[in-house]
């Protein structure tokens, strides 16, 4: 394959590079710079709101049940219900329990049933629905009042709220507040009955859903599929919702979720009832899937009722997403399944790894691990992602860089297009494009090219389009860099 860097017809390059080597996306919330202006659908809306904004405000419904059905089809059968501004948001007991309570008061067992239904009674009986659900969902007073969450050891967690306690950042620590989550280890995976046994604990501490993720936020290390499998098996046992955090995985890990990756989906019996979505998605929430290891007993059989309840909970807020992030989140999905991400995000991964591979290994002391992650979701050591004069993102006390490239570069599935336009023959000319269109913007490059935020000083290299924060340490970090 070949990529050339063609000059547009006014004498600027193209709007967008072949490769450029910014891995860091604003911590993989950019899955693609023109997403929005190659999907028709959301540009022409786009375009109306600028002009017309009351009049695409009356199609709000219209946009919101479209987002919805495009959301699910692409997902294969999960729901966007809640949606929030960030992720940390999302993962909150108390908004997960109020869902999961929506949802079972809301379900064909109860609104089908005359002697319980408030739809179908004149008289509703609020208290016979929530003994009902309650025993439905095998809960007590505690799981209402002081719900909990199960976090699964080395889930990232949030940035501040209850989950903020288990960070591996004191930065976060020290702000957490609200209950302490339940800890299910490694070591409680050892066997079934002990995983089962914690589980059931968990449950009866109030704890009203599991949450794990499949690949480490922190180092790219990979949630093993047999612990996966067990955790299902275990969770469906014990009669408790689980939740896979796909915050970071959706769409970039080499399939629509990263838990329908072969390895984890196998059989597609027992599912997970929940995904959290968010980042690169433009909107973050929860999404259910009703044919959940939990949710499948709440009988949801038919479609309009699972609308029926999802307009239930959405019509407690009157905008559940602001208009503009709604038409934006539409082009993002809409471009995702036009260009099939999923499974360029897989190749991308491959040409990743094998151009990681191929110039480091020389680095790597024996049984050293120099690359890890899913797809598109790649973590390289520190130490040796130096050497590639590249942007990452960082956790602050990990010892992995993350490259979170952007999904549409032309150049990225190919492992030799990504040699030449990152250190080969055509990086520095790259680069001194970039440098030259950011001289004429009055901005620079976005982030310390050794911890990861934003970058703040005057002091950038003109020459490999990097700078750094400005603390003393990056500072010197930064100056010992090698020039491409
Ligand atoms: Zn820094
Ligand atoms: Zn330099």
């Amino acid at each position: 394959m070949t990529v050339t860097l063609e000059p547009t017809s006014n004498g600027h390059r193209s709007a967008e590079p072949p490769l450029d080597h910014d891995f860091h996306n604003a911590w993989g919330t950019i899955y693609s710079n023109n997403a929005f202006i190659s999907d028709s659908r959301a540009r022409q809306m786009w375009e109306e709101y600028t002009v017309n904004p009351g009049r695409v405000e009356q199609q709000y419904h219209v946009l919101l049940s479209e987002y919805t059905d495009r959301f699910k089809s692409f997902f294969n059968g999960y729901w966007p219900i809640t949606f929030h501004s960030h992720v940390s948001d999302v993962l909150i007991p108390t908004t997960v329990a109020s869902l999961i309570l929506n949802t079972a008061s809301t379900c064909p067992l109860v609104v089908e049933d005359p002697a319980l239904s408030p739809l179908l009674k004149d008289d509703p009986e609020p208290e016979k629905v929530r003994e009902f659900v309650r025993n439905l969902l095998g809960w007590n007073d505690v799981h209402i009042k002081t719900p909990k969450l199960a976090i699964v050891d080395g889930i990232y967690g949030c940035a501040y709220g209850p989950l903020a306690h288990s960070s591996d950042e004191w930065e976060y620590r020290i702000i957490g507040s609200g209950p302490e989550s339940f800890y299910v280890r490694r070591s409680d995976f050892v066997t079934e009955d002990t995983l089962l046994n914690k589980l059931v604990e968990a449950k009866k501490e109030g704890c009203v859903a599991v949450i794990c993720d499949l690949v480490n936020a922190s180092d790219g290390s990979v949630f093993p599929p047999e612990y996966f499998r067990l955790l299902r098996k275990c969770c469906d046992k014990a009669r408790i919702c689980l939740l896979v955090d796909e915050a970071m995985t959706a769409i970039r890990c080499g399939a629509p979720l990263v838990h329908q990756r072969p390895e984890y989906f196998e059989y597609g019996g027992t599912q997970p009832d929940m995904i959290a979505f968010g980042k690169g998605m433009g909107i973050s929430g929860i999404a259910i899937n009703f044919n959940g290891l939990m949710m499948r007993h709440l009988a949801f059989h038919k479609e309009d009722l699972i609308r029926q309840s999802i307009r239930f909970w959405r019509s407690m807020v009157t905008r559940p997403i602001a208009t503009p992030v709604l038409i934006e989140a539409l082009g993002i999905l809409n471009v995702a399944a036009a260009e099939d991400w999923p499974a360029r995000s897989e190749q991308i991964g491959k040409a990743f790894r094998e151009f990681i591979t191929r110039h480091a290994k020389n680095d790597q002391s024996p049984g050293e691990e120099i690359v890890r992650g899913l797809g598109a979701f790649i973590a390289v050591p520190r130490e040796i992602n130096k050497r590639f004069n590249v942007m990452a993102a960082f956790r602050r006390r990990s010892a992995w860089a993350r490259w979170i490239p952007k999904l549409n570069s032309s150049a990225a599935v190919d492992t030799e297009a990504i040699e030449r336009y990152l250190i080969g023959s055509d990086a520095r000319h790259l680069r001194h494009v970039m440098t030259g269109e950011a001289n004429q913007l009055g901005t620079k490059p976005l982030w310390c090219w050794i911890c990861g935020i934003d970058a703040m000083t005057e002091d950038w290299c003109r020459t490999c389009f990097l700078g750094h924060c400005g603390t003393e340490e990056c500072a010197k970090g930064f100056n010992t860099h090698k020039c491409l």
